[in-house]
């Protein structure tokens, strides 16, 4: 049995106390994902931004809102794991600055700067330790091989599961599962739970059998 970190859903990035930056993940993924490992018998942690999906009884949640707030339960909890999937959206920008008072409009336009987030399966990927392993997920629009292949390297991950953006926020996936040589180990098409089972399956025969 292993013990998984699975991160899951969108974050958000507040501007002032009311609004926010976010994205249309659903956390389906995720859920599917905690489902299918819980079948295979492996203990699951997940970190989860804000969500309507319900994750399976089984599984510990936490929950955060921000990509920081990710990061920082991250990581506390990977280096007690032994493996991470990477299913959420995190923000890769937030404000500079966030107001403290509701931003009032003034009838000019507004002029938002943006810094980049930390990006949190690359930074598990840098502390990974040689028994554990890391899956990232890449969503690409265009060159998604190429794409995919690049951050599984930047990212130090094991396998990289590449999606396109009609993943988001649907209850059906089409993936590639890719492995550091640039191949594509299985190619699964189905409702999130299929594709999930078809992920978990590849992680147990080549990523835990042998560990
Ligand atoms: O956004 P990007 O396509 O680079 O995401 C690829 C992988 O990196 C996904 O597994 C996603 O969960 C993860 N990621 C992250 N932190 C970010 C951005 C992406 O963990 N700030």
């Amino acid at each position: 049995m292993s013990r998984i970190l699975i991160t899951s859903g969108p974050t958000r990035q507040y501007l002032d106390p009311v609004r926010y930056l976010t994205n249309a993940s659903s956390g389906r993924m995720g859920s599917a994902l905690s489902h299918a490992a819980l079948e295979l018998g492996h203990q699951v942690v997940v970190v989860s931004g804000p969500v309507e999906v319900a994750y399976p009884e089984a599984a510990k949640v936490i929950s955060i809102v921000s990509t920081e707030e990710l990061l920082q339960a991250c990581e506390q909890i990977f280096p007690t794991c032994d493996g991470l999937i990477g299913a959420a959206a995190p923000c890769d920008y937030r404000p500079r600055r966030v107001e403290l008072q509701k931003i009032a409009k003034t009838g000019e336009p507004l002029i938002l700067r943006l810094i980049e987030t930390p990006d949190v399966v690359a930074t598990m990927g840098d502390i990974k330790q040689p028994h554990q392993w890391a899956v990232g997920f890449a969503l690409e629009t265009e060159d998604q091989r190429f794409r995919a292949i690049t951050k599984l390297e930047r990212k130090s991950c094991d396998l990289m599961v590449l999606n396109g953006p009609e993943a988001m926020n649907s209850f059906q996936n089409s993936v590639e599962v890719l492995d550091p040589s640039g191949s594509v180990v299985e190619a699964i098409t189905g409702s999130k739970i299929d594709v999930a089972r078809g992920i978990l399956q590849i992680i147990q025969d080549r990523l835990i059998a042998v560990g």
